[in-house]
Order: structure tokens, then C-alpha cells, then sequence
């Protein structure tokens, strides 16, 4: 604590303090000097008075030194202020936190309440921060601070404790439903876009819940459970939250291994990439085929994009992987049917990255692709991090004559009106709503109404992870006529033979269409 010191004590404000107590013993010195010798010694000896002259001094020494510390109870305060509150929103700091916690545990521990610790994070708020500046970044936080505090419960109790990390000690009793109601409200609430001066700006959440006293009690292993629910509802996508299991520690052990090895494999070679056509139902034919990355370990065999692609774009890795995936899509083309484009799924952290135009301009250069055969396939979010950018650089490709396919539609932002200010060629229905069209009647509506966007915005529509003749008769019903799915082909390896190469699959031949290594 004493290595913090108050800015309010000035150096001018130590200088009047030392002042007027010098002035005071100053006075009282000549005082002393006039009553003792001034008439004579007043009878007293000459060493008596030298000691009331001395005690005098003394005296007024230490009310320098008081006047000069004077306010301590301040200075404590001040202390306090400092390491327990976050300086930026007003809540509690981490260490600040980590106390609340201890006492919320001994509490849970008398009483048998339970109380809920939420670990909530602001995903990729680092990138947005760099996207955006800090100035606007902390704009974002304390918006994002303000709307936390009015959508909790009064008796909760809320901390900042990373940058766009904020924890949350909720009793249970502070609920007046379930715990799952008022997460999925709260989610929502949170992820609706931030007024910010100069832009609006959407962010997406994960949060991860641990229980007190049935999931621990001691802060820091409390601490660590929620976090480590919270890396696992964010590797299941966007929004997500989830409750602490016993098997998260396994997650999150394999999620290091993956971090620790991504740049070997990359330097090894251990990257490929395999193609899932595109079909045109009137025409029944292939018209372009999306390039989907494969990752086999030497030992460990294969490993989902979907376990490793999240923790790329964390680490950085997903730049230089992702600019790999481009060049090798692109110059794959030549091995593809003329009239076929190859379409590449750009990472929202690629997406925004300074030069990403630069980039793709000149891999179209040195890969010789021509421009009509190049589609790349970016999500709600990707645009959603900074609208105004994201525009720019849609404009750009639109004009470099490269189509945007917004991928997994439906699935990011309820408000559709960036639609209008981006230039984009297609409209790509996500898989949740295709799974359900045969069983689910809203998500037949959902398709319909996407297809009608489609149509009124003047953009071509797509459907993914089509599995069934009769998902492709409804989506064909509700206008949608090109489909993408394990009935029409799984993604495969290009098989190069004779100098030619095919992705190996055809049309509906299921057992020859899987060529996985
Ligand atoms: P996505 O862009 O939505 O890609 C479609 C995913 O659905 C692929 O999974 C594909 O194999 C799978 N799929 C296709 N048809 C069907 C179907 O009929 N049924 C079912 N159940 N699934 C189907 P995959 O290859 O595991 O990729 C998962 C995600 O990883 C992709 O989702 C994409 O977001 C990401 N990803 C894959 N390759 C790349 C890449 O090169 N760069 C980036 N940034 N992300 C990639
Ligand atoms: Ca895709
Ligand atoms: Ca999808």
C-alpha cells in the first residue's frame, strides 16, 4: 500500500504546510527569545530558558510534521480507492474481487446458499481495441460497464478483472427464475451493439459459471473453474455460456497442447485443405466449391477447424494460416473446372487486419486466379466488429470484382439494416435453420424470409449442410437453388492424377465422395 502515493499532495501543497509550521516555530522561537532574554532572563537562568527554547522548537517541529502528513485517514481512503476499484468503470478490481469471493465462500459455507460466480469476456476485445483505438475502446468498456450494472440483480456484486474481462458474484437467492432464463436474457442484452461516438459497435460474449460451495471455495481455483467454463462455452460459438464440469480441466489442457503446436504444424506442413462442391439444382451441376482446412497431426491424426481455428485467431496464428488458405485456394483453382469458383472462409481477425485487401490483390497477382472465380466467405460478426471499415473494405473487393458470400446467416445480429451499407454478392443460410426445415416450421419461415431478403437486396442465396432429399426439395420450394451438403458431396482432397486434378467426388455417390487421407 505505501508504494502508492496521492497525486493531491502536490509539491505546492507540501510546500505550504512546511511553510506555515516553519512559520509557527519561527514565531514562536522570537517569542521565546523575547520573553526569555528580551526582559532580562525574567529570572531564569540562561540554560533553562535555552530549554524552553529548545522544547518550544520541538514542539512546532512536530506540528510541521503533523500539518505535513495531515490528512492520513485521507491518504488511506485514497489507498484503498486505488487497488480495490477499477479505475476506468468504478467496479471492483481483480484483487478486490478475489476478496469479495473469499467472504462470499465462507458465507455459502454458513449458510448453504449457493452463489454463482459468472465469468464473462468480451470476445476478441483485444483485436476490437487495436480496430478501434483506446480511446474509443474504453468507451466501449464503460457502455458495456453501465449496461451490466442495469441488467444484474441488486445483490450482485461486480468486478473488472481483465481488459474486457468482468466477474460477477450473484446469490442464488437474488434470482427470482432460473439461472438459464436469466442467462440467455442477459446475453442478449449484453450483445446488443454499443452507441459509441464516432460508430456503433457490435460485440459478442462468453460467460462461464461455476457454484459455490458445490463446485469450490477457495477463490483462486473458483476463479480459474469459471474461466475455464468460459473458454469452453466460447469454443462453442458465439454468445454461448456454460456451467463448470469436471472434464473442462481435460479441455482446457488440450486447448494448450493446440496453442503450443499450431506454429510447428504450420511450419511442418501439416495444413491441407479439402473442397465441398456447390450445386446448382435447375442446372444440377457443381458451380463453385468452398475450400475448407484440414489439419492432420503426425500422432494425434485429425483435429477439427473448429478446435483449432478459435485459438488461432487468438494467438495471431489465424494471419499467417489464413493468408496459406488464400494462396493455396487460389492457385487450386487451376485444377478445378473452368467454370467453377473456389470460395475461402475468411477469419474476422484476417478480415480486419490492416493490409487484408493488399493481401488478397496480390495473391490473385502471383496465383493468376481471375476474379470471378474467387468468392470469399465472411461472417455477420467479421463485419459487424467496425461497420464503417468493414464497408471500405467490402467496397474494394466489390470493385477488385470479388464476390462476398456473408456466411452463416441468420445465426450473428437481429439488426439487418448494415445490410444496405455493405456491398455483398451472397447470402449463405446457416446450417441450424437447413437441419430443422424438414421438422421445425419457424425455421422453414427463417429460410423464407432469407430468401425474400435475398431476393429484394438483388443478392444470390445459398444453403449449407444440406443432408436430405427432401431439406433440398423445401429449400428448393422456398427459392433457395443452390445447396451445399453431405447429400451433394463432404469436402475431399484434391486428387491430382495425370497432371489433372478433381476433387475427388461426384454428384450423389456418397461412399466414393468421402477421400479423407
Ligand atoms: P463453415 O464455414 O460453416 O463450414 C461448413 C462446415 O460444415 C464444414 O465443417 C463442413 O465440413 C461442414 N458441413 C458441410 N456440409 C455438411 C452437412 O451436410 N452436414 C454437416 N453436419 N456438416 C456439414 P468444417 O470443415 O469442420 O469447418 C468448420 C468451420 O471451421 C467452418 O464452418 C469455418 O467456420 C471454419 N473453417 C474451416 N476452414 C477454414 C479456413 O480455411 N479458414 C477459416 N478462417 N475458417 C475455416
Ligand atoms: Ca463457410
Ligand atoms: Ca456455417
Amino acid at each position: 500500500m505505501s508504494a502508492v502515493s496521492n497525486p493531491k499532495r502536490t509539491p505546492l501543497f507540501r510546500l505550504i504546510t512546511v511553510a506555515s509550521s516553519g512559520m509557527g516555530s519561527f514565531i514562536l522561537g522570537l517569542w521565546g527569545l523575547r520573553f526569555g532574554f528580551g526582559d532580562g532572563l525574567a529570572g531564569m537562568s540562561a540554560e533553562t530558558m535555552a530549554g524552553i527554547i529548545a522544547a518550544l522548537c520541538a514542539l512546532s517541529a512536530g506540528g510541521a510534521a503533523l500539518s505535513f502528513f495531515a490528512g492520513v485517514d485521507e491518504s488511506t481512503e485514497y489507498v484503498i480507492k486505488e487497488t480495490h476499484f477499477d479505475k476506468l468503470t468504478g467496479l471492483l478490481s481483480r484483487p478486490a474481487m478475489v476478496g469479495q469471493i473469499a467472504a462470499a465462500a465462507s458465507e455459502t459455507i454458513r449458510t448453504g446458499e449457493p452463489v454463482y460466480l459468472i465469468d464473462m469476456d468480451i470476445d476478441r476485445f483485444k483485436q476490437i481495441n487495436d480496430a478501434i483505438g483506446y480511446t474509443y475502446g474504453d468507451e466501449l468498456i464503460r457502455a458495456f460497464t453501465k449496461r451490466l450494472r442495469e441488467n444484474m440483480p441488486e445483490g450482485a456484486v461486480i468486478g473488472r478483472i481483465g481488459a474486457g474481462e468482468f466477474a460477477v458474484l450473484l446469490p442464488d437467492q437474488e434470482l427470482r427464475g432460473s439461472l438459464e432464463r436469466f442467462l440467455e436474457q442477459f446475453i442478449n442484452q449484453m450483445m446488443e451493439p454499443y452507441q459509441l461516438q464516432t460508430h456503433l459497435q457490435s460485440v459478442s460474449m462468453s460467460v462461464g459459471i461455476v457454484a459455490m460451495p458445490k463446485d469450490g471455495v477457495d477463490p483462486v481455483l473458483v476463479l480459474r473453474r469459471s474461466n475455464l467454463a468460459l473458454q469452453n462455452a466460447r469454443a462453442s460459438g458465439i454468445g454461448n455460456w456454460s456451467v463448470f464440469h469436471a472434464d473442462m480441466g481435460r479441455v482446457a489442457d488440450h486447448r494448450q497442447w493446440i496453442e503450443s503446436e499450431l506454429k510447428t504444424a504450420f511450419d511442418r506442413g501439416d495444413f491441407n485443405l479439402h473442397y465441398q462442391p456447390q450445386f446448382d439444382l435447375p442446372s444440377d451441376r457443381i458451380v463453385g466449391y468452398e475450400a475448407l482446412i484440414r489439419w492432420k497431426h503426425p500422432e494425434r491424426g485429425m483435429i477439427p477447424p473448429m478446435e483449432f481455428i478459435p485459438i488461432a485467431e487468438e494467438t495471431g496464428m489465424i494471419n499467417p494460416i489464413g493468408e496459406w488458405v488464400l494462396r493455396k485456394a487460389c492457385s487450386d483453382a487451376q485444377y478445378l473446372p473452368e467454370d467453377c469458383f473456389v470460395a475461402v472462409n475468411i477469419s474476422p481477425v484476417q478480415f480486419m487486419t490492416k493490409d487484408f485487401v493488399g493481401i488478397v490483390r496480390e495473391t490473385m497477382a502471383s496465383t493468376g486466379i481471375k476474379p470471378s472465380r474467387l468468392e470469399l466467405e465472411v461472417t455477420e460478426t467479421a463485419m459487424m466488429q467496425d461497420r464503417d471499415r468493414a464497408a471500405v473494405i467490402l467496397k474494394q473487393l466489390a470493385d477488385m470484382g470479388i464476390s462476398v458470400a456473408v456466411d452463416d446467416f441468420g445465426t450473428g445480429y437481429s439488426n439487418l439494416s448494415y445490410l444496405i451499407d455493405f456491398s455483398f454478392g451472397k447470402l449463405k443460410i446457416d446450417r441450424s435453420f437447413v437441419s430443422r426445415i424438414d421438422t421445425d416450421s419457424s425455421s422453414g419461415a427463417v429460410v423464407s424470409t432469407i430468401v425474400g431478403l435475398s431476393r429484394a437486396l438483388g443478392v444470390g442465396i445459398i444453403a449449407e449442410g444440406v443432408e436430405t432429399e427432401n431439406q433440398a426439395t423445401l429449400l428448393r420450394a422456398a427459392g433457395c437453388e443452390v445447396v451445399q451438403g453431405y447429400l451433394f458431396g463432404r469436402p475431399a482432397p484434391l486428387k491430382i492424377e495425370l497432371g489433372q486434378a478433381r476433387p475427388a467426388h461426384g454428384r450423389r455417390e456418397p461412399a466414393r465422395l468421402v477421400s479423407l487421407q
